[in-house]
């Protein structure tokens, strides 16, 4: 079984859109993993059914019980975060301030605080147009818990494959260079880099291939657009050559990409056009160089 891992420096590079163009390939060989939780959007391409879901829980936060509370102001005394606030002689837990230490239930005297554990979102396990199983998540608002988000839909997407012996796991990760991206990194097979040709672009690229570095993990890189700016094209195609980031392809801008997306399809399902003939040369690429996984 492989794990490919689809990642790019930022937000906005057509990265989701060229992984659920490469799930439609895979076919119904593949399990779907959406690790882009703070902003999921595989579903808008791959329509999944929602017919499974859990709650996600991680990390805690104090509460202060006021009918036990005798006001000795112990726990404001040790919080480090100004997480206890006094008001009046009424003290009370600032949600966003508390870190979920305990130190505040261990002082008090009268066990007047209790941690409580934080519904930070949902998970689900999802049929999608393939007839092939994705899992994907929601993280909820405010919640800060997006790595550990990820590596149950990793985990999840990773017995759901064991189950139904399917070769691949196909991961959307997170973009950024953040814990949520490390958490989609973990126990990949393969990275695939997407890029744009433009200065911010390849400054992305090459923060987010010292990451991969760390994991020593082999990558691919697809140029997105490659043609908006030829030169920093080959500057891009250079710098894989130096760091053998093998190659996968440069597609070129194409206004169907985005109607398509538009009509809810990728662009595999959308016309035939340059654009969708090099996404199909790109996936038979990518399996020939993670054959042996
Ligand atoms: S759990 Fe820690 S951070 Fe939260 S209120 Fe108590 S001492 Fe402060
Ligand atoms: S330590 Fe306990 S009793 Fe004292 S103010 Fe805090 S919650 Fe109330």
């Amino acid at each position: 079984m492989k794990e490919i891992v689809v990642i790019s420096g930022k937000g906005g590079t057509g990265k989701t859109s060229i992984t659920a163009s490469f799930a439609i390939l895979a076919d119904t060989e593949a399990i779907i993993a959406d690790c882009d939780v703070d902003a999921a959007d595989m579903h808008l391409l791959l329509q999944p059914d929602f017919a499974q879901y859990e709650d996600f829980y991680s990390g805690f936060k104090a509460d202060i019980d006021q009918e036990i509370c005798m006001k000795c102001g112990k726990c404001k005394q040790v919080c480090r975060f100004d997480a206890v606030r006094n008001d009046n002689n009424f003290y009370d837990i600032i949600p966003l301030n508390c870190e979920g230490c305990g130190y505040c239930k261990e002082v008090c005297p009268v066990n007047a605080i209790t941690m409580i554990e934080q519904n930070v979102g949902k998970w689900y396990i999802s049929k999608i147009k393939t007839d092939t199983f994705m899992v994907h998540a929601k993280l909820g608002v405010g919640a800060d818990n997006s790595g550990k988000l990820v590596a149950k839909v990793k985990k999840e997407a990773k017995k759901l494959a064991q189950e139904n012996s399917k070769d691949i796991i196909l991961i959307d990760g997170s973009p950024g260079i953040g814990c949520p991206v490390v958490s989609s990194l973990s126990g990949a097979d393969y990275v695939i880099l997407i890029t744009e040709p433009t200065l911010s672009g390849f400054h992305d690229m090459k923060r987010v291939f010292e990451l991969i570095q760390n994991f020593n993990l082999h990558a691919g890189c697809i140029v997105n657009k490659y043609d908006v700016n030829n030169e920093i094209s080959d500057k891009i195609t250079d710098f894989c050559k130096k760091n053998k980031i093998d190659l996968i392809s440069k597609l070129p801008y194409d206004e169907a990409f985005t109607k398509a997306m538009t009509t809810g399809k990728t662009i595999i399902e959308y016309e035939d056009s340059e654009i969708k003939d090099k996404l199909e040369k790109s996936w038979k690429k990518i399996m020939k160089l993670t054959d042996g996984h």
